[in-house]
């Protein structure tokens, strides 16, 4: 696993490939399932950049059902999105955000095939190497800090509305800019963009501060039910919750309210790894891994097809929710011991 970002080669192959388009090409850019504020942020704010260049056919989608959560509806650049179904079928470029591996595409997979081109710009070191321009940057906080450097290279120059997709991609998943990777480089680039004259006390509480009352009751019983369990992950400590379909529809809520559930579970001092389990379909779950430091999660979420980052990573796992934390809890213990 190397950290080293893109070489200048394959910088220049994305700038040539963007270059040797006319106007009317169409170009489609897409980003992971299940799309957060780095997937967005950085696909919208990089299609803005397309469009402010005089590209005219440029359209932005994920897989899967066509939900934009709540706190990213209103981004600039929503314009550019379409549902899963009216994406491109041709296109001349396809370009891909935050997506770790080709299975994060879901059905949209094989459009990186039919297209001569497919640039895929991204931050995690599980990146599996698919695409034939791969802009890979580990050492990048967010897949938004390599969509800059290529609107850069392309000679676009910052506006309001593309700092604002870029500015939400760099506080979703720098955590506020309290996360590791939160470097000097991030707060440089955090600067350019409220140079631009973006509000970030505006933006974050619309992303972060902004949810439903039956979210905080949704959430209030699912931290509720937490588990610690103080030997687990070879004596560091794992906590674990879960929240069902049955429990967001007892709640009327959307799944997207969860995404951040994660964060009060992993604030617990006695445990090294947290572990949230949601259910996304009957019998399937979105599992999210964190780790303090002493462990890299990522090696548990990469043995079951997932993906992330050393302190940050996912997969998809089946069964019971107590099935998923059995396996993970497995995992830890042959890692770690
Ligand atoms: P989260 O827990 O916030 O959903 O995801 C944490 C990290 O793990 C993110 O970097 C995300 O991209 C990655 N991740 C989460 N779920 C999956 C998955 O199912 N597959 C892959 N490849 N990566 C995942
Ligand atoms: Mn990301």
């Amino acid at each position: 696993m190397t950290l080293s970002g893109p070489t200048p080669e394959q910088w220049a192959a994305a700038v040539a490939a963007v270059r040797s388009l006319g106007a009317d090409d169409e170009i489609q850019l897409i980003c992971h399932v299940n799309p957060d504020g780095d997937a967005l942020g950085s696909m919208l704010g990089f299609g803005l950049g397309l469009t402010r260049l005089g590209y005219t056919r440029v359209r932005a989608t994920f897989p899967g059902e066509f939900a934009v959560p709540g706190p990213y509806s209103a981004l600039p650049g929503s314009a550019l999105l379409v549902p899963e179904a009216e994406a491109w079928t041709d296109p001349r470029l396809v370009a891909v955000f935050d997506v770790a591996s080709e299975s994060r595409l879901g059905g949209l997979a094989g459009r990186l095939t039919a297209a001569p081109v497919s640039v895929v710009l991204d931050h995690h070191a599980s990146n599996t190497g698919f695409g034939t321009v791969r802009l890979v940057d580990p050492a990048a906080a967010a897949t938004s800090v390599v969509a800059e450097q290529l609107l850069a290279r392309l000679g676009v120059r910052l506006d309001a509305e593309i700092a604002e997709c870029l500015y939400v991609a760099l506080a979703t998943d720098t955590g506020s800019f309290k996360f590791d990777m939160t470097t000097v480089a991030v707060h440089e680039l955090a600067a350019r963009l409220i140079a631009t004259g973006i509000r970030p006390g505006e933006i974050s509480r619309r992303i972060f501060d902004s949810k439903p009352f039956g979210a905080m009751k949704l959430t209030g019983e699912v931290i509720g039910r937490a588990v610690l369990e103080p030997g687990a992950a070879g004596g560091r400590g794992m906590v674990w919750t879960y929240a069902t379909l049955a429990d967001l529809e007892r709640h009327a809520q959307q799944p997207y309210v969860l995404d951040t559930l994660i964060d009060p579970v992993r604030s617990v001092a006695e445990a090294d790894v947290s572990v949230v389990v949601r259910e996304v379909a009957a019998g399937e779950w979105s599992v999210s891994l964190r780790s303090k430091g002493a462990v890299d999660v990522s090696g548990v979420a990469v043995s079951q097809g997932g993906g992330g980052h050393r302190l940050a990573a996912g997969f998809t796992g089946y069964g019971e929710a107590a099935q998923v934390v059995d396996t993970v809890r497995r995992l830890l213990d042959e890692y770690l011991n």
